[in-house]
């Protein structure tokens, strides 16, 4: 059922960044709305790669992307906010200083401020051109992420792709499942040990390579698959038995809706302020893999930075008047500023 909401910050994205937008608005005592296309809060962490681990969060020396998830929505939780999931914002508009977003399920919300943090857009996988593929993708057979690689286990998996998702996951599965990897160049875009490791691994049997060749057809009943087709540069075809299919073809790039609003934009990333975060249109700000200043650098860490400056360029639009005076949150300790009101 569509939702009416009135919330003092409106984040629309739900990955890493967004998610500690409300700790830190939490902190100030701003109330949060947060809207996001996917069905689950985590953004690329959880869609794209929820059990690789990642080593330049500070503090954790190795933390799986779910289990940092996991744990900023626990730090976000005392703040109560409101998670509005599977659902687009589409359109934004302003009038006497309130925002209004309304999404794809027809939900209004209305904030006294906008923070985007909708990394690369409502992203979706690059898909192969393959006939038929609608059907398997709806069972599964064909896949563009890895939720739990034990749904793998004693399966015939093709994994196409050249990046290093593709090169991760062949060398992950490698040992439960029987991998082919499929490559329409010999050389693999991957980082330099993951690709020598590659090349250890096909050198001992444990991954069959397919290169170059790229995809070329699906066998199957429509939904089961049975087989991968692949083709040569020149033609020259051969089918791989398989049931599933990987394909790690990157992501589509596109800001979607949010690129038309006027705000300024720099290669499809919306330009900001970098001490503030602040965009073209007052009361709007962008942080996390969507923004653009020089030196960004589209890393969690600095997604983080952008968070807790963005709230505090924020606070005086919800509390006209009143002044922020800077402390730790040792000082503060954790208070709930009351949950957005739906
Ligand atoms: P995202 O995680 O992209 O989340 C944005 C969210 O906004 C998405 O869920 C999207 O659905 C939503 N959204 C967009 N538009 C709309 C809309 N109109 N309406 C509703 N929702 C919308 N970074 C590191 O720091 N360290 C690493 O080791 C690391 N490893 C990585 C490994 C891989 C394989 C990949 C792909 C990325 C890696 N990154 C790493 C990058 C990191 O994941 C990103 O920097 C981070 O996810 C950015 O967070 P974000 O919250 O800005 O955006």
């Amino acid at each position: 059922m569509a939702a009416t909401v009135e919330t003092d910050v409106a984040i629309i994205g739900a990955g890493p960044v967004g998610l500690f937008a409300v700790f830190e608005c939490g902190m100030l005592r701003m109330r949060c709305a947060v809207v996001d296309a996917l069905d689950a809060i985590g953004g690329q962490c959880t869609a794209l790669y929820p059990e690789k681990p990642i080593y330049d969060i500070p503090a954790h020396p190795a933390i799986d992307a779910a289990a940092l998830i996991e744990k900023l929505e626990r730090q976000a939780a005392p703040f109560t906010p409101l998670y509005l999931l599977g659902r687009r914002v589409e359109r934004l508009t302003e009038a006497d200083g309130e925002f209004t977003l309304g999404t794809s399920q027809g939900d209004t919300i209305r904030a006294r401020a906008v923070i985007v943090a909708a990394g690369a857009g409502a992203f979706g996988p690059n898909r192969p051109p393959l006939e038929k593929l609608a059907g398997y993708e709806a069972s599964g057979a064909v896949r563009y992420m890895v939720a739990r690689r034990e749904e793998f286990a004693g399966k015939r998996v093709v994994i196409a792709g050249g990046g290093d998702s593709a090169v991760d996951w062949a060398l992950s599965l490698k040992g439960i499942a029987r991998v082919t990897m499929v490559h329409r160049r010999p050389k693999f875009r991957a980082a330099p040990d993951s690709a020598a490791r590659l090349e250890q691994a096909a050198a001992r049997g444990e991954i069959e390579m397919a290169v170059p060749y790229q995809l070329r057809g699906l066998e199957g009943d429509g939904s089961r698959l049975s087989g991968v087709v692949l083709a040569t540069l020149k033609g020259e075809t051969r089918t791989v038995p398989a049931d599933h299919l990987l394909a790690f073809f990157g992501l589509s790039m596109e800001l979607g809706p949010i690129a038309h609003w006027g705000l300024g934009l720099d290669h499809s990333h919306v330009s900001v302020e970098p001490s503030t975060c602040r965009t073209s249109i007052p009361g709007v700000f962008a942080i996390g893999d969507v923004a653009a200043y020089p030196g960004k650098l589209k890393l969690i860490l600095q997604g983080f930075s952008e968070a807790a400056m963005a709230a505090h360029a924020i606070h005086p639009l919800v509390f006209p008047g009143e002044a922020l005076h800077f402390e730790y949150s040792t000082t503060k300790g954790v208070q709930a500023p009351g949950a957005a009101s739906g």
